[in-house]
């Protein structure tokens, strides 16, 4: 089948990879020129969107961020409703409709003005997270705010000033054992597929690496995480890989999974499939919007460590046996996503003792 893919970063630029492996033609839109790329090469195509959206048979995207225009041109084409998935480019829509399916958040409160923040706020006797309800991700546009701290009149009018100048919500700060996320997808006809859970690391916010497939995952958990997948993605009709990041709360036999955020796309938090799986997320993505069989998933320990504004790999994990790097060509800042490195670890105290090592090399977040 034909496919073209709203975006042409990594994540578009790895779901054009899978598409070639299963047998489809794929081409990337650039979402800020409009202009049409080949996969791999960041030379445009001479032709328009118009007719690239007139040549695909199925049209899909990296990122959740659609402009509308990029919608009305796909109409049909699209396999989930962008309407549908617009929820989950806004904070309060996505507390919302998890709250109206059932399924446990972070308690929260919106504010749509300074003056209802600063009220809110008010109300608040324990540490919060506040959120911008457009626009954040890794980490960005949030604030941590403690009504114990001594100078936290200060900080409260000074977070007036970000928070207030655009609607959010303000959560409740969650002492979470660890953070998992779920990883699966829905293909055109229903068929649900997820991952086993993953355990993700934040650093300030952002992603640095995710432990996959290294225990048994509690069954209970696993049950959980897969029926809120399944409420979801029927919900909302979804098409595709999808990822749900979790809190875990508690330990042991008494652990409770808190949704944190919805992403209706392929995720940072399932790049290890692609070493680590006889099928990507990537791959899986692609199945669902063709209606391919999905396999029987098959998963290998693995380690995946984030690149983050790091000039470059270092040579010694280009060359290790165990490691699959991955760059994704763009110019680097501190904080910026630059690639990942996918490791085959058995133990989980040696991925343990490999991120201490690799993490100063590979990442610089400010
Ligand atoms: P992403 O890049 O995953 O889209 P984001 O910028 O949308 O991230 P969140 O996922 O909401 O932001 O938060 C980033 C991280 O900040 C979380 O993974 C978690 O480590 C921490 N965090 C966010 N909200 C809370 C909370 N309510 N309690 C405790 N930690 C939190
Ligand atoms: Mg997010
Ligand atoms: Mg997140």
């Amino acid at each position: 089948m034909k496919l073209l893919i709203l975006g042409n970063g990594q994540l578009g630029q790895m779901l054009a990879q899978s598409s070639i492996q299963l047998g489809h033609e794929c081409l990337l839109v650039n979402t800020r020129t409009n202009k049409v790329m080949p996969a791999g090469a960041h030379v445009p195509l001479s032709l328009s969107i118009e007719e690239a959206m007139q040549w695909a048979d199925i049209v899909s995207w990296e990122h959740e961020q659609l402009d509308p225009d990029h919608v009305a041109l796909a109409a049909a084409k699209l396999l989930t409703d962008a309407d549908k998935i617009r929820p989950l480019t806004h904070r309060q829509l996505e507390k919302k409709m998890c709250d109206d399916l059932g399924i446990p958040t972070a308690p929260w409160q919106s504010f749509q003005t300074a003056d209802q923040f600063s009220q809110a706020l008010q109300t608040w006797q324990e540490p919060v997270v506040i959120k911008a309800a457009f626009g954040g991700y890794d980490g960005k546009s949030q604030w941590r705010w403690n009504p114990q701290s001594t100078s936290a009149q200060t900080e409260a009018a000074a977070l007036e000033r970000s928070a207030g100048l655009q609607a959010g919500i303000i959560e409740s700060m969650i002492p979470f054992s660890k953070e998992m996320s779920i990883v699966g997808a829905r293909a055109k006809d229903g068929r649900i597929l997820c991952y086993p859970l993953v355990e993700n690391v934040h650093t300030n916010g952002i992603l640095s690496h995710t432990f996959a497939g290294f225990e048994h995952i509690d069954e209970r958990l696993q049950a959980t995480a897969e029926e809120a997948f399944r409420r979801i993605t029927e919900h909302l009709g979804y098409v595709g890989t999808l990822a749900i990041e979790f809190f875990v709360v508690g330990e042991g036999d008494t652990a409770e999974l808190l949704v944190n955020e919805i992403a209706p796309r392929v995720h940072n938090s399932g790049h290890w499939s692609l070493s680590g799986c006889n099928a990507s997320q990537f791959d899986l993505h692609i199945r669902s919007l063709t209606n391919m069989p999905f396999p029987e998933l098959a998963v290998q320990p693995t380690l995946m460590l984030n690149a983050i504004g790091c000039a470059q790999i270092p040579a010694e994990l280009w060359q290790d046996s165990r490691a699959q790097a991955f760059w994704y060509g763009k110019d680097s800042r501190p904080g910026r996503k630059v690639g990942h490195v996918n490791m085959r670890i058995s133990s989980r105290p040696d991925a343990e003792a490999l991120c201490k090592h690799w993490t100063p090399s590979l990442q610089v977040l400010s």
